[in-house]
Protein backbone atom coordinates (compact mmCIF):
# COMPACT_ATOMS: atom_id res chain seq x y z
CA UNK A 1 0.00 0.00 0.00
CA UNK A 2 1.40 3.38 -0.45
CA UNK A 3 2.28 5.51 2.37
CA UNK A 4 3.91 8.76 3.51
CA UNK A 5 6.97 8.38 5.12
CA UNK A 6 9.34 10.86 7.14
CA UNK A 7 12.18 9.74 5.82
CA UNK A 8 14.48 12.14 7.44
CA UNK A 9 13.67 15.49 8.91
CA UNK A 10 12.08 17.88 5.84
CA UNK A 11 12.14 15.18 3.96
CA UNK A 12 8.65 13.17 3.15
CA UNK A 13 8.19 10.81 0.80
CA UNK A 14 5.06 8.58 -0.71
CA UNK A 15 6.28 4.82 -0.70
CA UNK A 16 5.26 1.35 -0.75
CA UNK A 17 4.95 -0.61 2.62
CA UNK A 18 3.11 -3.77 3.30
CA UNK A 19 -0.17 -2.87 4.91
CA UNK A 20 -0.68 -3.41 8.69
CA UNK A 21 -2.09 -6.71 9.94
CA UNK A 22 -5.82 -6.15 11.61
CA UNK A 23 -4.28 -7.99 14.98
CA UNK A 24 -6.70 -9.33 17.94
CA UNK A 25 -9.22 -6.51 18.91
CA UNK A 26 -7.89 -4.38 16.46
CA UNK A 27 -10.47 -2.91 13.50
CA UNK A 28 -8.33 -2.70 10.10
CA UNK A 29 -9.59 0.86 8.16
CA UNK A 30 -9.02 1.93 4.82
CA UNK A 31 -8.39 5.48 5.04
CA UNK A 32 -10.30 8.40 3.44
CA UNK A 33 -8.26 11.06 4.38
CA UNK A 34 -6.17 12.31 7.04
CA UNK A 35 -5.61 16.24 8.44
CA UNK A 36 -1.99 17.36 7.94
CA UNK A 37 -1.66 18.74 11.99
CA UNK A 38 0.90 21.78 13.05
CA UNK A 39 2.35 18.81 15.10
CA UNK A 40 2.87 16.71 12.13
CA UNK A 41 4.61 19.92 10.27
CA UNK A 42 6.80 20.80 13.03
CA UNK A 43 7.64 17.01 13.46
CA UNK A 44 8.60 17.10 9.75
CA UNK A 45 10.76 20.12 10.87
CA UNK A 46 12.05 18.33 13.68
CA UNK A 47 11.26 21.32 16.13
CA UNK A 48 9.92 19.51 18.37
CA UNK A 49 11.16 16.73 18.63
CA UNK A 50 8.05 14.52 18.72
CA UNK A 51 8.44 12.59 15.32
CA UNK A 52 11.57 10.50 14.37
CA UNK A 53 12.86 9.73 10.62
CA UNK A 54 11.30 6.42 9.50
CA UNK A 55 8.07 6.95 10.77
CA UNK A 56 4.15 7.18 8.81
CA UNK A 57 2.60 10.02 11.01
CA UNK A 58 -0.99 10.67 10.81
CA UNK A 59 -3.41 11.37 13.76
CA UNK A 60 -6.52 12.96 12.45
CA UNK A 61 -8.43 10.40 10.01
CA UNK A 62 -11.51 9.16 8.62
CA UNK A 63 -12.30 6.43 6.23
CA UNK A 64 -14.31 3.24 6.05
CA UNK A 65 -13.98 -0.52 8.22
CA UNK A 66 -12.33 -2.66 5.84
CA UNK A 67 -12.14 -5.93 8.54
CA UNK A 68 -13.52 -5.99 12.12
CA UNK A 69 -14.18 -8.82 14.53
CA UNK A 70 -17.53 -10.11 14.43
CA UNK A 71 -18.40 -8.83 18.39
CA UNK A 72 -17.05 -4.75 17.94
CA UNK A 73 -20.52 -3.30 17.12
CA UNK A 74 -18.79 -2.16 13.76
CA UNK A 75 -19.64 -3.53 10.48
CA UNK A 76 -17.48 -3.30 6.89
CA UNK A 77 -18.14 -0.39 5.28
CA UNK A 78 -18.97 1.60 7.77
CA UNK A 79 -17.93 5.39 8.04
CA UNK A 80 -15.19 6.00 10.99
CA UNK A 81 -12.88 8.27 12.60
CA UNK A 82 -10.70 7.12 15.70
CA UNK A 83 -9.41 8.41 18.85
CA UNK A 84 -5.58 8.06 18.51
CA UNK A 85 -4.66 7.96 22.24
CA UNK A 86 -4.47 4.14 23.77
CA UNK A 87 -5.16 4.07 27.05
CA UNK A 88 -4.89 0.98 28.97
CA UNK A 89 -8.34 1.15 30.44
CA UNK A 90 -7.55 0.16 33.77
CA UNK A 91 -5.83 2.39 35.46
CA UNK A 92 -7.34 5.58 38.35
CA UNK A 93 -7.19 8.48 35.52
CA UNK A 94 -8.53 5.27 32.85
CA UNK A 95 -11.37 4.81 35.08
CA UNK A 96 -12.01 8.58 36.19
CA UNK A 97 -12.62 9.62 32.36
CA UNK A 98 -9.53 10.99 32.44
CA UNK A 99 -7.88 8.95 29.83
CA UNK A 100 -5.35 11.25 28.52
CA UNK A 101 -3.61 11.34 31.71
CA UNK A 102 -2.53 7.27 31.44
CA UNK A 103 0.69 6.57 32.30
CA UNK A 104 0.60 3.72 29.46
CA UNK A 105 -0.88 6.38 26.88
CA UNK A 106 0.51 5.58 23.64
CA UNK A 107 -0.96 8.25 20.78
CA UNK A 108 -1.34 6.62 17.17
CA UNK A 109 0.80 9.00 15.21
CA UNK A 110 2.96 10.32 17.89
CA UNK A 111 4.69 7.03 18.96
CA UNK A 112 7.01 6.16 15.92
CA UNK A 113 6.50 1.71 16.37
CA UNK A 114 2.75 2.54 15.07
CA UNK A 115 1.94 2.76 12.23
CA UNK A 116 -0.77 5.69 11.80
CA UNK A 117 -3.07 7.14 9.19
CA UNK A 118 -0.72 9.11 6.50
CA UNK A 119 -1.25 5.76 4.45
CA UNK A 120 -4.30 3.46 2.85
CA UNK A 121 -4.78 1.35 6.08
CA UNK A 122 -4.28 1.53 9.39
CA UNK A 123 -4.65 -0.99 12.45
CA UNK A 124 -6.78 0.39 15.02
CA UNK A 125 -8.21 -0.98 18.80
CA UNK A 126 -11.98 -1.26 18.74
CA UNK A 127 -12.44 0.68 21.49
CA UNK A 128 -10.57 3.87 19.59
CA UNK A 129 -13.04 3.21 16.88
CA UNK A 130 -16.03 6.05 16.28
CA UNK A 131 -18.54 6.03 13.80
CA UNK A 132 -19.35 9.22 12.01
CA UNK A 133 -22.93 10.50 11.90
CA UNK A 134 -23.93 9.74 8.54
CA UNK A 135 -24.67 13.36 7.65
CA UNK A 136 -21.09 14.04 7.49
CA UNK A 137 -19.01 13.72 4.20
CA UNK A 138 -16.47 10.53 5.21
CA UNK A 139 -13.14 12.88 5.07
CA UNK A 140 -14.52 15.88 7.61
CA UNK A 141 -14.57 13.04 9.95
CA UNK A 142 -10.81 13.64 10.11
CA UNK A 143 -12.07 17.76 11.72
CA UNK A 144 -13.17 15.70 14.51
CA UNK A 145 -9.41 14.77 16.31
CA UNK A 146 -8.65 18.69 16.70
CA UNK A 147 -12.01 19.69 17.49
CA UNK A 148 -12.23 17.24 20.48
CA UNK A 149 -8.96 19.28 21.17
CA UNK A 150 -10.96 22.20 21.38
CA UNK A 151 -13.99 21.03 23.18
CA UNK A 152 -11.42 19.75 26.36
CA UNK A 153 -9.91 23.16 25.84
CA UNK A 154 -13.19 24.80 26.33
CA UNK A 155 -14.54 22.49 28.94
CA UNK A 156 -10.99 23.23 30.93
CA UNK A 157 -11.99 26.68 30.54
CA UNK A 158 -15.29 26.93 31.80
CA UNK A 159 -16.53 28.71 29.36
CA UNK A 160 -20.15 29.01 30.55
CA UNK A 161 -23.29 30.86 29.05
CA UNK A 162 -23.08 34.31 28.54
CA UNK A 163 -19.26 34.51 28.90
CA UNK A 164 -16.96 36.53 26.79
CA UNK A 165 -14.18 34.32 25.27
CA UNK A 166 -10.93 35.61 23.66
CA UNK A 167 -9.09 33.31 21.32
CA UNK A 168 -5.46 34.11 20.92
CA UNK A 169 -4.63 32.58 17.54
CA UNK A 170 -7.22 31.67 14.39
CA UNK A 171 -5.44 28.51 13.41
CA UNK A 172 -7.34 25.24 13.03
CA UNK A 173 -7.46 24.61 16.61
CA UNK A 174 -8.50 28.23 17.65
CA UNK A 175 -11.50 27.83 14.10
CA UNK A 176 -12.00 24.70 16.59
CA UNK A 177 -12.33 26.65 19.89
CA UNK A 178 -14.51 29.31 18.01
CA UNK A 179 -17.06 26.51 17.32
CA UNK A 180 -16.94 24.76 20.91
CA UNK A 181 -17.24 28.19 22.71
CA UNK A 182 -19.99 28.96 20.82
CA UNK A 183 -21.43 25.61 21.54
CA UNK A 184 -20.73 26.05 25.19
CA UNK A 185 -22.96 29.16 24.97
CA UNK A 186 -20.73 31.67 25.07
CA UNK A 187 -22.23 35.40 24.06
CA UNK A 188 -19.26 37.06 22.34
CA UNK A 189 -16.01 35.53 20.56
CA UNK A 190 -13.55 37.77 19.42
CA UNK A 191 -10.45 36.34 17.75
CA UNK A 192 -7.06 37.53 17.09
CA UNK A 193 -4.40 36.82 14.65
CA UNK A 194 -1.91 38.30 12.57
CA UNK A 195 -3.39 36.30 9.44
CA UNK A 196 -5.71 37.80 7.28
CA UNK A 197 -7.08 34.91 5.67
CA UNK A 198 -7.50 33.35 9.67
CA UNK A 199 -9.39 36.06 10.87
CA UNK A 200 -11.59 36.20 7.46
CA UNK A 201 -12.64 32.06 8.17
CA UNK A 202 -13.18 32.62 12.18
CA UNK A 203 -15.40 35.75 10.93
CA UNK A 204 -17.18 33.46 8.96
CA UNK A 205 -17.63 31.22 11.41
CA UNK A 206 -19.23 33.74 13.78
CA UNK A 207 -16.35 35.18 16.02
CA UNK A 208 -15.18 39.38 15.49
CA UNK A 209 -11.70 39.54 14.89
CA UNK A 210 -8.80 42.08 15.96
CA UNK A 211 -5.47 42.34 14.17
CA UNK A 212 -3.17 42.68 16.74
CA UNK A 213 -0.28 44.29 14.27
CA UNK A 214 -2.57 46.92 14.32
CA UNK A 215 -3.89 47.10 17.82
CA UNK A 216 -3.42 45.79 21.12
CA UNK A 217 -5.50 43.08 21.62
CA UNK A 218 -6.06 42.77 25.45
CA UNK A 219 -6.52 47.12 24.91
CA UNK A 220 -8.87 46.28 21.59
CA UNK A 221 -11.15 43.57 23.45
CA UNK A 222 -11.88 45.23 26.10
CA UNK A 223 -12.54 48.47 24.23
CA UNK A 224 -15.24 46.41 21.92
CA UNK A 225 -16.30 44.14 24.48
CA UNK A 226 -16.67 46.65 27.16
CA UNK A 227 -15.82 44.27 29.70
CA UNK A 228 -12.10 42.15 30.22
CA UNK A 229 -12.99 38.52 29.09
CA UNK A 230 -14.14 35.70 31.16
CA UNK A 231 -11.75 33.37 29.42
CA UNK A 232 -9.09 33.62 27.08
CA UNK A 233 -7.51 30.81 24.74
CA UNK A 234 -4.26 30.97 24.06
CA UNK A 235 -3.81 28.55 20.77
CA UNK A 236 -0.41 30.28 19.75
CA UNK A 237 1.46 29.66 23.00
CA UNK A 238 4.60 31.94 22.94
CA UNK A 239 5.26 34.53 25.57
CA UNK A 240 4.28 37.24 23.73
CA UNK A 241 0.59 35.49 23.05
CA UNK A 242 0.15 34.82 26.87
CA UNK A 243 0.81 37.82 28.12
CA UNK A 244 -2.08 39.20 26.15
CA UNK A 245 -3.94 36.85 26.92
CA UNK A 246 -3.46 37.72 30.93
CA UNK A 247 -4.02 41.33 30.04
CA UNK A 248 -7.36 40.74 28.48
CA UNK A 249 -9.04 38.36 31.18
CA UNK A 250 -10.59 39.85 33.96
CA UNK A 251 -9.89 39.58 37.64
CA UNK A 252 -10.96 35.87 38.86
CA UNK A 253 -10.92 35.08 35.05
CA UNK A 254 -8.72 32.47 33.35
CA UNK A 255 -6.91 31.72 30.43
CA UNK A 256 -6.01 28.08 28.77
CA UNK A 257 -3.10 27.84 27.62
CA UNK A 258 -3.21 24.87 24.52
CA UNK A 259 -0.77 26.58 21.83
CA UNK A 260 3.00 25.11 21.83
CA UNK A 261 4.53 27.44 20.15
CA UNK A 262 7.51 27.97 22.57
CA UNK A 263 8.79 25.39 24.82
CA UNK A 264 9.31 28.00 27.55
CA UNK A 265 7.59 31.27 28.18
CA UNK A 266 8.26 34.09 30.45
CA UNK A 267 5.22 36.46 31.37
CA UNK A 268 4.60 38.38 34.05
CA UNK A 269 3.73 37.01 37.31
CA UNK A 270 1.88 39.43 39.25
CA UNK A 271 -0.63 39.66 36.22
CA UNK A 272 -1.64 36.23 37.60
CA UNK A 273 -0.96 36.58 41.20
CA UNK A 274 -2.65 40.02 41.97
CA UNK A 275 -5.71 39.34 39.68
CA UNK A 276 -6.54 35.70 40.90
CA UNK A 277 -6.30 34.46 37.25
CA UNK A 278 -6.34 31.08 36.70
CA UNK A 279 -3.73 29.83 34.31
CA UNK A 280 -4.70 26.20 32.51
CA UNK A 281 -2.35 23.73 30.34
CA UNK A 282 -4.84 21.83 28.25
CA UNK A 283 -3.45 18.92 25.42
CA UNK A 284 -5.90 16.39 24.27
CA UNK A 285 -9.29 15.45 25.33
CA UNK A 286 -11.24 12.36 26.95
CA UNK A 287 -13.13 9.75 25.43
CA UNK A 288 -16.19 11.79 25.83
CA UNK A 289 -14.75 14.97 24.73
CA UNK A 290 -14.18 13.37 21.62
CA UNK A 291 -17.83 11.32 21.39
CA UNK A 292 -19.26 14.88 21.86
CA UNK A 293 -17.21 16.53 18.67
CA UNK A 294 -18.41 13.35 17.00
CA UNK A 295 -22.16 14.25 17.68
CA UNK A 296 -21.66 18.19 17.56
CA UNK A 297 -20.29 17.37 13.59
CA UNK A 298 -22.81 14.86 12.88
CA UNK A 299 -25.73 18.25 13.54
CA UNK A 300 -23.25 20.91 11.99
CA UNK A 301 -21.43 19.56 8.78
CA UNK A 302 -21.86 22.50 6.92
CA UNK A 303 -19.78 24.48 9.35
CA UNK A 304 -17.41 21.97 10.00
CA UNK A 305 -16.72 21.96 5.74
CA UNK A 306 -15.73 25.47 6.44
CA UNK A 307 -12.55 24.80 8.02
CA UNK A 308 -11.51 22.73 4.99
CA UNK A 309 -8.81 25.04 2.80
CA UNK A 310 -7.83 22.52 0.85
CA UNK A 311 -7.88 18.16 0.01
CA UNK A 312 -4.80 16.68 -1.95
CA UNK A 313 -4.07 13.36 -3.66
CA UNK A 314 -2.18 11.65 -1.61
CA UNK A 315 1.05 11.89 -4.14
CA UNK A 316 1.18 15.76 -3.53
CA UNK A 317 1.58 15.53 0.34
CA UNK A 318 5.11 15.89 0.75
CA UNK A 319 4.84 19.09 -1.01
CA UNK A 320 2.02 20.36 1.27
CA UNK A 321 4.13 19.66 4.07
CA UNK A 322 7.09 21.62 2.71
CA UNK A 323 4.57 24.37 2.05
CA UNK A 324 3.08 24.66 5.74
CA UNK A 325 6.41 24.74 7.16
CA UNK A 326 7.31 27.64 4.93
CA UNK A 327 6.01 31.13 5.25
CA UNK A 328 2.23 30.84 4.00
CA UNK A 329 -0.01 28.57 6.11
CA UNK A 330 -3.44 28.04 4.46
CA UNK A 331 -5.71 29.75 6.55
CA UNK A 332 -7.42 25.97 7.20
CA UNK A 333 -7.12 22.54 7.40
CA UNK A 334 -5.14 20.68 4.52
CA UNK A 335 -7.27 17.21 4.22
CA UNK A 336 -4.92 14.40 2.27
CA UNK A 337 -6.89 11.88 0.33
CA UNK A 338 -5.96 8.41 0.46
CA UNK A 339 -8.73 7.43 -1.86
CA UNK A 340 -7.42 10.21 -4.56
ZN1 LIG B 1 -3.40 17.23 15.80
ZN1 LIG C 1 -4.75 3.86 31.97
Amino acid sequence: MRALVLKDFGRMVVADVPQPQQGAGEVLIKITAVGICGTDVHGFTGENGRRQPGQIMGHEAAGTVAATPADSGLRVGQAVTFNPLITCGACAPCHDGAEQHCADRRVIGVNPEIQAAFAEFVAVPVPNVVPLPDTLPVAHGALIEPLAVAFNAVRRAGVGAGDGVLVIGAGPIGQSVVLAARDAGAELIMVSDINAERRDLCARLGASTLDPTTADTATEYRARAGAAADVTIDAVGISATLQAALGATRPGGTVVLVGMGAKRLEFGAFDLTTMERSLIGSFCYTRADFARAARWAGSHAAELAGLVSAELPFDQAPRAFEQLAGSSPAPGKVLVRADW
